[in-house]
């Protein structure tokens, strides 16, 4: 039997597929008036997309009543025409999931790669993730249009090569999108995680109906995912969005890039518990010495966050300056690309009080005048939300954009 796949899926077929899917439930005339493709066209490949059960004939229930003889015919897609995998590396797990053409989760799974010894090891697992999704699903392989990866570290996005992914905490360049098509024999599209979000939330979260717009993770690194007139900015070298190292001082505290005075130098958490550290060998009195019994390897970003919330004044005094500081980084952002909205994510949000909105102040007290208020802010506080979805998005947006 003859059968569409993703492999045979391309020109006009595409064009067609791609209206229906995103205007829902169209007619054959309303193709022909709004593509391209002339009304012989439209009819013959509708007819294959029908006959191969890609597109669903419905009667149209507005109109079905009516004497008007024939009764009109609406197209719509199969929801189970095709799929997409997405997946999310982390440092310590690995997410997936798999959609199906409506952006429906069919099935997840979740798996440690804590103790990986290499790099072979390591994309082993990830393939073995997919193939799990896949037999979980229960979905025929050549259904699907994509996977879609999300890593945390640099990736060249031409060849889906990761940069500098920390195996065992030595970075290592990795052939990941060569090798899963390899053993696969379907399309990866490999990004990182800054971007991945920043994709994920322009398509199903708080960035829908915007086109320009700045995605900030501030964890133990600072960096970001920057959608710009709605495509994602990735430079030259796919390196755009390193936020974390934008200068402060020049002259102030070191950075882990071993510069000095850089954002992630005040705000990174890593950076904060530092700092922290710090203050204490100079013999500073604070709360937080209680609970680490001069062991400074037990100072952590949460502890700090308690301390200054029991009014303890040098972890306040240190979280206050680094939210004035994410005020001056973000505002210079916002100064040079005047997004439509910035949404935050990470630890640094997590455990004090209105955290946000004290940052939100701090940066509008540094906005250049015509920038106005109108920049809005959201905070992303459950990043599981969107995992597994925001890599498939990248499928999407590679297959129909
Ligand atoms: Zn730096």
């Amino acid at each position: 039997m003859y059968m569409i796949n993703n492999k045979n899926l391309s020109g006009n077929k595409m064009i067609l597929l791609n209206y229906v899917r995103i205007n829902e439930l169209v007619s054959r005339t309303d193709i022909c008036n709004n593509t391209l493709l002339s009304k012989p066209t439209v009819s013959r490949i509708t007819d294959e997309l029908v006959k191969n059960n890609l597109l669903i004939e419905v009667a149209d229930s507005y109109v079905t009543n009516a004497n008007i003889g024939r009764k009109p015919i609406l197209l719509k897609i199969n929801p189970k025409a095709f799929y997409c995998v997405g997946i999310d590396i982390e440092r310590t797990s690995i997410k997936g999931a798999v959609l199906d053409i409506n952006r429906n989760i069919i099935t997840r799974k979740e798996e440690s790669i804590k103790y990986i010894k290499d790099d072979n090891e390591f994309m082993k697992d990830v393939k073995n993730v997919i193939e799990k999704l896949v037999i979980q699903s229960k979905i025929n392989k050549q259904l699907i249009l994509g996977i879609g990866i999300s890593v945390p570290c640099t990736v060249d996005y031409n060849t889906g090569k990761l940069i500098d992914y920390s195996l065992n905490s030595i970075p290592k360049e990795i052939h990941l999108k060569k090798y899963l098509e390899d053993k696969l024999s379907i399309p990866v599209y490999i990004d990182n995680n800054a971007n991945i979000r920043v994709l994920g939330e322009y398509w199903y979260g708080f960035g829908r109906g915007y086109k320009n717009i700045i995605y900030i993770m501030c964890n133990h690194g600072v960096g970001s995912g920057i959608i710009v007139e709605g495509n994602i900015l990735r430079g030259k070298n796919s390196v755009a969005g390193e936020i974390g190292h934008q200068k402060i001082d020049k002259n102030g505290r070191t950075c882990t890039c071993g510069k000095k005075g850089c954002l992630e130098a005040y705000c990174g958490t890593e950076a904060i518990c530092m700092n922290v550290k710090d203050e204490l060998s100079k013999g500073m009195s604070s709360e937080i010495r209680d609970y680490i019994c001069e062991d400074y390897r037990k100072i952590t970003f949460e502890l700090i966050n308690k301390c200054a919330s029991n009014k303890d004044n040098l972890c306040s005094n240190i979280l206050d300056k680094a939210e004035q500081t994410l005020g001056i980084g973000i505002a210079n952002l916002i100064n040079i690309l005047n997004p439509e909205i910035i949404i935050c994510s990470g630890e640094f949000f997590k455990y004090r009080e209105d955290v946000m909105e004290r940052v939100k102040e701090h940066t509008k007290e540094q906005l250049f005048n015509l920038m106005g208020d109108d920049t809005r802010f959201a905070y992303r506080k459950d990043e599981d939300i969107l995992s597994g979805v925001s890599p498939a998005a990248l499928v999407f947006k590679n297959t129909f954009d």
